[in-house]
């Protein structure tokens, strides 16, 4: 693996830039999976993530950016190109909006809001990662999403730096289009929150943080879940009279419930399991490999394929693979 030594010469040369050569990407992701990266760039200063992509993107060398790495499966492989990563973190309030640096860690993002008083994210804690991972999948839980906060997103796509508003983000369930434009990287955004009261706000927070903490221990090796819910309108009418309404929340169906009728909970290969009590969190449970986590996702969709007659889409992005989706 390698990157052009001109290209690495010129990424030398960027002051608080810095760079990991062959650096483990397992080290780097919440499932503890993936080979080497050719060089991995970090810095916490805008003007050097957006020199650091100049340079990468105009010599056309492979690049992926990322952040938490809590979203993420890398082959066993490695990426053979460039992973940047922006850790630039800042928070500004200004008045009911809070400017935020792409870098800042959600939870930091949560607590701020919270202590200011703040409302609109306060249930999307305990969600890891960064804000622009966050923005990138319109990241959400509890009944509140990014995409409810956002006022405007600031990005750079390589060569300029431009905004979009809420509107231009295009989001949807899990989706933003940040997923269709892969070139555009998020920097910054603004949050548009509302006054509430802060002890009611932290109450509601810690009240979600236990519930989450039990169903994913803060050491679980894992994505949070595999696969997208599915959206009622979206399903095929003999799938949809086939699901109890009891199982329907914010006009979605889990999918972990299609795929708990295929018997799907507990299953295991090498060290990459099914959970016993959730059929959509698969988590590394020592030393599994990409190509373990691969297969499974794979024979998780095939069941579902099979019995129900539609496909299941992940909510976990690839890196160092050919395709974007496992093939059942
Ligand atoms: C235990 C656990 C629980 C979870 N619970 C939830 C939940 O309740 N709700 C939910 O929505 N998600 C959940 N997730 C998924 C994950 O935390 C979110 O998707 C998170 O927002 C990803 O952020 P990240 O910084 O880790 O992104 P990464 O995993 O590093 O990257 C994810 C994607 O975002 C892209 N990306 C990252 N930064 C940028 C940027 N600056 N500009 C453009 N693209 C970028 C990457 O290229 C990649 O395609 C959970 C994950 C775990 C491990």
């Amino acid at each position: 693996m390698s990157v052009p030594a001109a290209v690495a010469k010129r990424l030398a040369g960027i002051p608080q830039l810095t760079r990991l050569e062959e650096a483990p990407l397992a080290l780097h992701t919440r499932f503890g999976i993936g080979g080497p990266v050719a060089l991995l760039c970090d810095t916490n200063n805008e003007c050097a993530f957006v020199r650091a992509l100049e340079i990468v993107k105009s010599a056309a060398v492979p690049r992926v950016v990322i952040g938490g790495g809590t979203n993420l499966i890398v082959s066993d492989a490695g990426f053979d190109g460039v992973a940047l990563r922006y850790s630039g973190s800042d928070i500004k309030r200004e008045g009911p909006v809070l400017r935020v640096e792409a870098g800042a860690v959600l939870q930091d993002v949560v607590d701020e809001s919270i202590g200011l008083g703040l409302q609109g994210i306060q249930t999307m804690t305990g969600i890891p990662g960064y804000l622009g991972g966050a923005i990138y999948g319109n990241a959400g839980a509890y009944g509140q999403s990014i995409q409810q906060v956002i006022e405007c997103v600031r990005f750079t796509n390589g060569e300029a730096q431009l905004s979009v508003n809420r509107d231009g983000c295009r989001f949807r369930y899990r989706d933003s289009i940040f997923k269709d434009r892969k070139d555009w990287i998020i920097l910054s955004a603004d949050l548009r929150l509302s006054e509430g009261n802060e002890s009611e706000l932290r109450n509601k927070a810690d009240e979600i943080r236990r519930i989450r903490d039990a169903k994913y221990p803060p050491t679980m090796k894992c994505a949070g879940s595999i696969f997208k819910n599915l959206l009622v309108a979206d399903l095929p009418a003999g799938v949809r009279s086939q699901v109890p309404g009891d199982v329907v929340r914010e006009d979605k169906v889990p999918s972990a419930w299609f795929l708990e009728q295929t018997g799907a909970k507990g299953m295991r290969r090498g060290d990459i399991q099914v959970a016993m009590y959730h059929a959509n969190l698969v988590y590394n449970d020592g030393k599994g490999t990409a190509a373990d986590l691969v297969a499974v996702i794979s024979e998780l969709k095939r069941r579902v394929q099979e019995r129900f007659g539609f496909e299941l889409e992940e909510e976990v992005q690839y890196v160092g693979f050919d395709c974007a989706t496992v093939r059942v």
